[in-house]
């Protein structure tokens, strides 16, 4: 079998077309429906802590999920100094990574309903979120033998995916022997501190994963403690940019720095391309999870030729989408993650009505932090600067004799995560594939969702520095070298 395939063991997840399932599900979770959590710094020794929030449900505003107390520069300062490389030898690293996903999958009525209440995550992306935590786990636990760890790495995740990102750059740390000193988004602490507490019972020592919840001021006071030896962040590109600075001045030379940023996906759809199942693809792509991932596709190419009953096929499929806020299956797209986020991609989508150039938009609830998915022409096949994190998806045409000059459009923009390719042309899949510049082509499907061990997840350019998260290079990142060899 190895002929065809590298062995992979990825989780079995939830069949949500299976009515037993269903039903398991709904009593797992029960319990939780008003359940509040509290989270808060989680460090090896008493440390100082800040003001307490309130944390609440951007579905439903006035359900409060839980409080969260911040960590702040003093507490960095206190973890920092008592954070210690998890000495454990490789295998039994590697079984308590195991041990964690074996957690996760036991209390997962719990995590779906943080994910659903804080996050605002629909059943389906709970789902997929929990797996794919799960696999991060199985798959760096299965690789924990290697060089020795860079030492104290800094993770800082984002909301987005608060669960399977924040335990993907924390389980590669710790899979290589390093410490971990965690921000999860200031968003979602919930969920990162309920994993958190998974983690320590699975028998991570409380020395190798501290928890720091907090604003930028924490991020900011980790990517400057010397101690720090390496970064691993999945946020904005600006962020990013702010954190190599902040690296440069303070860390050592060769602190390693692992980002995963923006995008501005596009997908290409030529006359020959299915029409059903390009419009699937597309719906998905780029309105599942609201939009809110960085994967997601932002700007759609048509073909001239087929572009009018193509876009009647795709507002058709955009009007039979359910948009809610409720933990049925049949929801297609919830909340975004708050009023802030809600307020930036409305004064995006008004300026484009000033214009004239909305398409099509969708109804919404009237309460809670709802975007309607919205369907946007551009100006001209390179208009489009800036990454709008929500359901709002561009429109551009293209002649059949233009497809070169719609690439150098796509790659001109600088950025190079996800692309999407609607063809049966087996000679055109080729020519794109080579000439794109992006870390991840799909090809006759959806362009989200990479599933971790047989679709490393990770961008270039203005996207990421790789190396890429659910592969086989990702690790080498979490680990010193052996003088004169590039970490790569
Ligand atoms: N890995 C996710 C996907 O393929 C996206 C991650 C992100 O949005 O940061 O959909």
């Amino acid at each position: 079998p190895d002929l065809f395939a590298p062995e992979r063991k990825n989780s079995m997840g939830w069949d949500l077309r299976h009515r037993p399932t269903l039903a398991a599900i709904e009593e797992a979770r029960g319990p939780f429906e008003r359940h509040t959590w509290a989270a808060g710094p989680i460090t090896a020794e008493e440390a100082p802590h800040g003001a307490e929030e309130a944390v609440v449900n951007p579905a439903r505003p006035r359900d409060q999920v839980g409080t969260v107390t911040w960590a702040t520069p003093d507490t960095v300062a206190a973890a920092a100094r008592v954070a210690q490389p998890w000495d454990a030898p490789p295998e039994e690293r590697g079984k308590v990574l195991n041990r964690i996903a074996d957690l996760y999958e036991e209390h997962y009525g719990e995590l779906f309903a943080i994910l659903h209440r804080e996050a605002g995550k629909s059943l389906n992306d709970a789902v997929a979120e929990v797996r794919e935590a799960v696999d991060f786990l199985r798959y760096y636990g299965a690789r924990t033998a290697g060089d020795p760890p860079v030492g104290v790495f800094a993770c800082i995740s984002p909301w987005n995916f608060p669960l399977a990102i924040f335990t993907g750059q924390i389980a590669a740390a710790l899979a290589a022997g390093n410490a971990v000193l965690s921000k999860p988004a200031e968003q979602t602490p919930l969920i990162a501190h309920r994993a958190a507490q998974l983690m320590l019972e699975a028998g991570v020592p409380a020395t190798a994963l501290q928890l720091l919840p907090g604003a930028a001021e924490v991020g900011g006071a980790l990517t400057s403690d010397a101690r720090v030896g390496g970064v691993a962040f999945t946020g904005s590109t600006e962020t990013a940019q702010i954190i190599h600075k902040s690296m440069a001045e303070h860390l050592d030379p060769g602190a390693p720095l692992i980002a995963e940023t923006g995008g501005l996906n596009a997908m290409i759809v030529d006359s020959t391309a299915l029409p059903e199942q390009a419009v699937a693809a597309i719906v998905e792509s780029a309105f599942q999870s609201a939009g809110q991932r960085c994967s997601a596709l932002r700007c759609l190419y048509v073909q001239e030729d087929i572009v009018d009953s193509f876009t009647e096929m795709l507002t058709g499929a955009m009007d039979a989408m359910r948009i809610g806020r409720g933990w049925e299956v049949s929801t297609d797209v919830g909340p975004v993650i708050d009023a802030e986020a809600k307020a930036g991609i409305a004064d995006y989508v008004a300026a484009a009505e000033d214009e004239g150039r909305v398409i099509k938009t969708c109804d919404t609830p009237d309460a809670g932090h709802f975007v309607a998915p919205t369907l946007i022409r551009v100006k001209g096949i390179d208009d489009l600067e800036r990454e709008i994190f929500g359901p709002v998806l561009h429109l551009a045409t293209f002649k059949a004799d233009e497809i070169e000059a719609v690439i150098d459009a796509i790659n001109g923009r600088g950025y190079g995560l996800t692309f999407g390719l609607m063809t049966r042309i087996d000679d055109r899949v080729q020519h794109v594939s080579e000439r794109i510049a992006a870390g991840n082509v799909y090809v006759n499907r959806n362009q989200i969702g990479a599933i971790v061990g047989s679709q490393p997840f990770g961008g270039e350019g203005l996207s990421g520095t790789g190396p890429k998260a659910g592969g086989p290079d990702y690790l080498d990142r979490f680990r010193q070298h052996p003088a004169g060899q590039s970490a790569g």
